[in-house]
C-alpha cells in the first residue's frame, strides 16, 4: 500500500523544476545552432533507448530532464535552428513559450464564453488586432458580421471554410442523398494537400475536387476556373467553394485573388484564401500587395505558427459572415446551455471549429504582439525578406545554378543547371552534412531545392554560411 496520500508535485517542487526547465530551454536556444539540423536518429532508435513499460514508482524530475538531454535531443530535428531552411518554419519565441506555459498553468478549457470569459474575450480582441496589424478587410472584424478565431492548424481552418461553404451552397441540405454527391470544390493544381484532405473529411470526396490549371508562374488561371465552374453547373453540380492560395507551399506562388474573387462573385461560390505562410508579410505596408483582392473573400487564414514567432499551434482564421460558420457547426446539447450564451451577448468559440474544447491560445499570440510591437514584427519580417532577396541574387550570379521560379517574399526555389540528378545529389549531401536542412519540390516536373527563410533566429550570417556550403558542396557534385 502506498505510504503517502498525495503524489502531486508540490508548489515548491514545481517552482524548482520550472526554473530548471526555463533554464534548459534558454540554454537550448543558445546552443541550437551547434546541432546537426536534421536529426541523425535511425528508425526505432529513440524508442529502443527507453523502458518498454511505465515506471511502477514515480521518478525524479532530474532523471526526466537527463533523458531529454541524452535520448530525446538526438531524436530532434531542430526546427528552431537558424539554419533550418526546410518546409516552412514553425517559429517560436520567448514571449510565445511563456504564453504557452501560462496557458498550461491556467489549464483553462474555453469552449464557452462562460467557461472562462477572458479566454474568449482576449481571443476576440487579438483577432481584431490582427485585422488591423495586417490591414485585412474590415469585414473580418468581430464588430461586424464576421470575426476571427484561433484554430489549431490551417488544415482545420480550411476544413471549416469548406463545411460552411457546403452548407451555404446546399441551403443546409448537404445531408440529403443526391445533393451531397453533387457538391464541387475548386483549387489550383498547386494548392496545399489540406484542401483535398478537407474535401474528403467534409464528405465531398476527392472526385469532386477540381484541380484548376496554372500559368507559367504557377498561379491559378481564373478563366479556367470560370469555365470549369460553368461546365459543372450545367452538368448539375453544386459548386460550393474555391480555395485560392497566397504563397503556395511548393513555390510561394500567389493566385490572382481579385480575378478569382470576381469569378466567385458571379457564380455565387464561397472564396476561401489560404495565406498560411505568406500572410504574416502583410504586417509591413510595402508587402500588403499580396492581399490584393482579399476583400472579396468569404474566409481567410494565415498561421502565426509559421512566420509570426508564435509557437505551434496557432492558425488565425477569419470569416466575413460568422452566421454561415455557425449554421454549419453549431449543435447545442442541453448540458452546454447557459444564461450567457442564451443572452446572445457573448461569443462561444466551440461553434467556430471542429473540437468542442479549446486551449487558451490567445495568450501566446497576445504576448508575442505585445512583446515585439508592430515595429518589432516589421523589423524581423523585413530582415527575412532582405535575406531571401540576397540569396536569390547569389543563386542568379552563379552560372552553375538557376532559380526555378520567380522570387517570393519568403522562399527561393533553385536547382543546378546540370539537371535533376545533380540537384538531388546536392540536396542529399547538404542534408547529410547537417549544417543546414533544406527540402525539395518539383517545378514543372523538375526537381528544385526550396530555401525557406524566416526562422526566428536566422540572421544574415546563417544565410551566408548556407550559401557558401551550398556553393562548396555543388563543387563536388558530378556534372555541376
Ligand atoms: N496551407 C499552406 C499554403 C501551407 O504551406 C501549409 C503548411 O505548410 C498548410 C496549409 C498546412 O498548415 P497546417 O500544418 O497549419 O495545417
Amino acid at each position: 500500500m502506498p505510504d503517502r496520500d498525495s503524489y502531486h508535485m508540490t508548489p515548491d517542487e514545481f517552482r524548482e523544476h520550472g526554473r530548471a526547465v526555463i533554464d534548459w530551454i534558454a540554454d537550448y536556444l543558445e546552443r541550437v545552432e551547434e546541432f546537426p539540423v536534421l536529426s541523425r536518429a535511425r528508425p526505432g532508435e529513440v524508442r529502443a533507448a527507453l523502458p518498454t513499460s511505465p515506471p511502477e514508482t514515480g521518478e525524479s524530475f532530474d532523471a526526466m530532464l537527463k533523458d531529454v538531454e541524452s535520448i530525446i535531443l538526438p531524436g530532434i530535428t531542430h526546427w528552431q535552428s537558424p539554419s533550418f531552411f526546410a518546409y516552412f518554419p514553425a517559429n517560436s519565441s520567448g514571449p510565445s513559450v511563456l504564453g504557452e506555459l501560462l496557458a498550461a498553468g491556467l489549464g483553462v478549457q474555453g469552449m464557452l464564453w462562460a467557461t472562462s470569459p477572458a479566454c474568449t474575450e482576449l481571443e476576440t480582441l487579438v483577432m481584431d488586432w490582427l485585422v488591423e496589424l495586417l490591414d485585412l478587410p474590415d469585414r473580418f472584424r468581430s464588430t461586424g458580421a464576421g470575426g476571427g478565431v484561433i484554430q489549431d492548424s490551417a488544415s482545420s481552418g480550411t476544413l471549416c471554410a469548406l463545411l460552411a461553404a457546403r452548407e451555404r451552397a446546399t441551403g443546409g441540405a448537404s445531408n440529403v442523398a443526391g445533393v451531397r454527391d453533387r457538391v464541387t470544390v475548386y483549387a489550383s493544381t498547386q494548392a496545399h494537400s489540406s484542401v483535398e484532405k478537407g474535401v474528403r473529411i467534409a464528405g465531398i470526396g476527392s472526385d469532386n475536387l477540381r484541380h484548376v490549371p496554372v500559368d507559367a508562374e504557377l498561379r491559378m488561371l481564373p478563366d479556367e476556373l470560370d469555365r470549369t465552374i460553368a461546365a459543372d453547373r450545367s452538368a448539375g453540380a453544386v459548386p460550393a467553394a474555391v480555395v485560392a492560395t497566397i504563397g503556395t507551399t511548393s513555390t510561394g506562388a500567389i493566385d490572382p485573388i481579385p480575378e478569382i474573387a470576381d469569378v466567385c462573385r458571379r457564380h455565387g461560390v464561397w472564396l476561401h484564401v489560404d495565406a498560411a505562410m505568406a500572410g504574416t508579410a502583410a504586417v509591413c505596408p510595402e508587402f500588403r500587395w499580396i492581399n490584393r483582392g482579399v476583400e472579396g473573400a468569404d474566409s481567410y487564414l494565415f498561421n502565426p505558427h509559421k512566420w509570426m514567432f508564435t509557437n505551434f499551434d496557432c492558425d488565425a482564421f477569419f470569416v466575413a459572415d460568422r452566421g454561415a460558420l455557425l449554421a454549419a457547426l453549431s449543435i447545442l446539447p442541453e448540458y452546454l446551455r447557459n444564461a450567457a450564451s442564451e443572452s446572445g451577448a457573448v461569443i462561444d468559440y466551440r461553434d467556430w471549429h471542429v473540437p468542442l474544447g479549446r486551449r487558451f491560445r490567445a495568450l501566446k499570440l497576445w504576448f508575442v504582439i505585445r512583446h515585439y510591437g508592430v515595429e518589432g514584427l516589421r523589423h524581423h519580417i523585413r530582415r527575412h525578406v532582405e535575406l531571401v532577396q540576397a540569396f536569390d541574387a547569389w543563386v542568379r550570379e552563379d552560372p552553375r545554378f538557376e532559380v526555378a521560379t520567380p522570387p517570393s517574399l519568403h522562399l527561393v526555389c533553385f536547382r543546378l543547371q546540370a539537371g535533376d540528378e545533380a540537384t538531388e545529389a546536392l540536396l542529399a549531401r547538404l542534408n547529410d552534412d547537417g549544417g543546414i536542412y533544406v527540402t525539395h519540390t518539383k517545378v514543372e516536373g523538375r526537381t528544385a531545392i526550396r530555401m525557406s527563410i524566416g526562422n526566428t533566429l536566422t540572421e544574415r550570417r546563417h544565410v551566408e554560411r548556407a550559401w557558401s556550403l551550398i556553393a562548396d558542396v555543388a563543387g563536388s557534385v558530378a556534372g555541376a
